[in-house]
C-alpha cells in the first residue's frame, strides 16, 4: 500500500492543506493499495490562482510552441504506457489488453490529435472589415469520471491547452493514481508551472469548489447526469462556460437486410468492454420481430462465451446498482437468456455478462443507464417503430445502424436524435465530435470540435 501526500499546485508536488485521505481500492481483489489526499476548498482555490496567474503567459505562448509540448506530452504518454495500463488495471480493474490498447493507448492518439491542431488551427480569421480572433477561454476546470480515467482528462485537457488555457483537473475519487502518472507526464513534457494543475478530492468537496469557484471560466465535466445537472446549474447562475458529458442509453438498431450474427457479435461486444462502464455503449439492441428469436439466441451465446474474459465493475456501490438493475428487468417481465444478478465470484466487484430479452421501451433497463455488462434485447415491427424506439429516451450520445446497404443505414441513422452513429461497424475515429444530443450533454469532446470548446472570439473592425 503506497500512502502519496502530494498534489499537482503550480509545477510540483506539494502537501494537501487537510489531513484527510481516500482510499483506492482494487475491485478485482478488494484490497486497498494506495492513499491519496482528499483535496479541499483551500486546495481547489491554490490550485485556481496557479492557474489563473499562469495564464497570460501561456495564452500569449505561439501556437507552435504550444504544439511542442503537446507533443512531449504524447511522447511521455508513450514512454509510460506500460506503467499507465497497469496502473488502470490495479484501480479500475481493466483486463491488461484493453488497459494496454485503450485505456493506454487512446491518450497517446489524443494527445498527438492537439499537438498537430495547435500547429495548424487557424486562430485568427477574417471576415469582410474584420479580423476575427479565437481566443482561450481563460481557466479550465475540469471534472472527470473513472471509467475511462485517462482518456476523459486527455481528452480536456489536451484541447485546453492546444487553445491556450490553463487548467485545473479534480479526477474521480476511484482512479486518482492514474491522475498522478497524467501530471508526472506533463511534468516531464515542460509545461509551464501552473498551466496544468491536480487536485484530487471527493466530488461534492473538491469538485463543487472547483465548479463554483470564481476564478473558473469553464467547467468541462464528464460523468452522471444528476451531476452535470447540478454543475450546469452552477455554471449558468455564474455565467461561465460549461460543458457536459453525461449518460446514455444508445440504441444498436439492426435493420432486417443486416448480417444478423455480425450485428449481434459486434453489438454484444459494444457492450460488455470495459465491463459495460462505457456512457457510449449500444445497451439496447433493436431487432426486427422476424429474426428477434434468432437474434436473443446469438446474443445469449455471445454473452456467455465472455465468461471470465470481462473485468469487475469499479466498485461495490457500482456492482449493487447494476445487479438491482438485473433484478428490476426480470421483475418488470424481461426475460434472462445469459448472466443474471448473483456474483459471479466469492472477490471483487464481478457481474456476469448479462443478456434480456423481451424487453419492452417503457420498462427501467430500456430507459436508463446501467453503466454494467448488461444487454437489452428489444423487439420491432418496422422502421418507424424502430426510430420511435431507438428516439426514445431522455439520451442521446451514441448508436449504431446495421444493414445490408449502406445508404439504406445512413438513411436510418439521419433521422437518429443522437451525436454518432456507427455504420455498419465503422470504427471509433479519435478525430470525430463526440457529445450528446438531448439529456446526454451539452458541447463536444474530440478533434477540431473539441478545440473550439476552449475558444472564444474577439472581433476587430478596420
Ligand atoms: P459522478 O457524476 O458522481 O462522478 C463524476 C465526477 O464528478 C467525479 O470526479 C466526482 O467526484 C465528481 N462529482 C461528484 N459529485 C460532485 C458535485 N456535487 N460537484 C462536483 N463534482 C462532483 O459519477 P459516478 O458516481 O462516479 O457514477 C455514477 C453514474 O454516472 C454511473 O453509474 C453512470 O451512469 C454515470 N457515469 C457516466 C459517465 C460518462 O462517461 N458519461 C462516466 C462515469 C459515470
Amino acid at each position: 500500500m503506497k500512502a502519496y501526500d502530494g498534489m499537482y499546485i503550480d509545477g510540483s508536488w506539494r502537501p494537501a492543506a487537510g489531513p484527510d485521505v481516500i482510499e483506492v481500492v482494487d475491485p478485482a481483489d478488494e484490497q486497498v493499495i494506495a492513499t491519496v489526499p482528499a483535496g479541499t476548498v483551500e486546495d481547489v482555490d491554490a490550485a485556481v490562482r496557479a492557474a489563473r496567474a499562469a495564464l497570460p503567459a501561456w495564452a500569449a505562448t505561439p501556437p507552435a510552441e504550444r504544439a511542442a509540448r503537446l507533443t512531449a506530452l504524447r511522447d511521455a504518454l508513450v514512454a509510460r504506457q506500460d506503467e499507465i495500463a497497469r496502473t488502470v488495471t490495479a484501480e479500475l480493474g481493466a483486463p491488461p489488453k484493453l488497459a494496454q490498447t485503450v485505456h493506454a493507448g487512446l491518450p497517446v492518439a489524443v494527445a498527438g490529435s492537439y499537438a498537430e491542431l495547435a500547429a495548424a488551427y487557424a486562430f485568427e480569421e477574417r471576415t469582410g472589415n474584420s479580423t476575427v480572433l479565437h481566443e482561450p477561454v481563460g481557466v479550465v476546470g475540469a471534472i472527470t469520471p473513472w471509467n475511462y480515467p485517462l482518456h476523459q482528462i486527455v481528452a480536456k485537457v489536451a484541447p485546453a491547452l492546444a487553445a491556450g488555457c490553463t487548467v485545473v483537473v479534480k479526477p474521480a475519487e476511484d482512479t486518482p493514481l492514474t491522475a498522478r502518472l497524467f501530471a508526472e507526464a506533463v511534468h516531464e513534457a515542460g509545461v509551464p508551472a501552473g498551466v496544468f494543475n491536480l487536485v484530487t478530492g471527493l466530488g461534492p468537496v473538491a469538485g463543487q469548489a472547483l465548479a463554483e469557484h470564481p476564478d473558473v471560466d469553464l467547467v468541462s465535466f464528464t460523468g452522471s447526469t444528476a451531476v452535470g445537472r447540478r454543475i450546469g446549474a452552477i455554471a449558468s447562475g455564474m455565467v461561465k462556460r460549461v460543458a457536459l458529458e453525461l449518460g446514455g442509453k444508445s440504441a444498436n438498431v439492426i435493420l432486417p437486410s443486416a448480417d444478423l450474427a455480425r450485428a449481434v457479435n459486434v453489438g454484444v461486444a459494444n457492450v460488455m468492454s470495459n465491463s459495460g462502464q462505457t456512457c457510449s455503449a449500444w445497451t439496447r439492441m433493436l431487432v426486427h420481430r422476424d429474426r428477434y428469436d434468432e437474434a436473443v439466441e446469438l446474443a445469449a451465446a455471445a454473452a456467455a462465451k465472455y465468461g471470465d474474459r470481462i473485468g469487475p465493475l469499479v466498485n461495490a456501490g457500482q456492482r449493487e446498482r447494476v445487479r438491482g438493475y438485473i433484478e428490476k428487468g426480470v421483475a418488470e417481465g424481461a426475460r434472462l437468456v445469459a448472466g443474471g444478478p448473483e456474483a459471479p465470484r466469492e472477490k471483487g466487484y464481478f457481474v456476469s455478462p448479462t443478456v434480456l430479452a423481451d424487453v419492452t421501451p417503457e420498462m427501467t433497463v430500456a430507459q436508463e443507464e446501467i453503466f454494467g455488462p448488461v444487454l437489452s434485447v428489444l423487439r420491432y415491427d418496422d422502421e418507424e417503430d424502430a426510430l420511435r424506439i431507438a428516439n426514445g429516451t431522455v439520451y442521446g450520445l451514441a448508436g449504431a445502424v446495421w444493414a445490408g446497404d449502406e445508404a439504406e443505414a445512413v438513411a436510418f441513422a439521419r433521422r437518429m436524435d443522437t451525436g454518432q452513429v456507427d455504420i455498419n461497424g465503422g470504427s471509433f475515429n479519435p478525430l470525430a465530435p463526440f457529445g450528446g444530443y438531448k439529456q446526454s450533454g451539452v458541447g463536444r469532446e474530440l478533434g477540431v470540435h473539441g478545440l473550439t470548446e476552449y475558444l472564444q472570439t474577439k472581433s476587430l473592425q478596420f
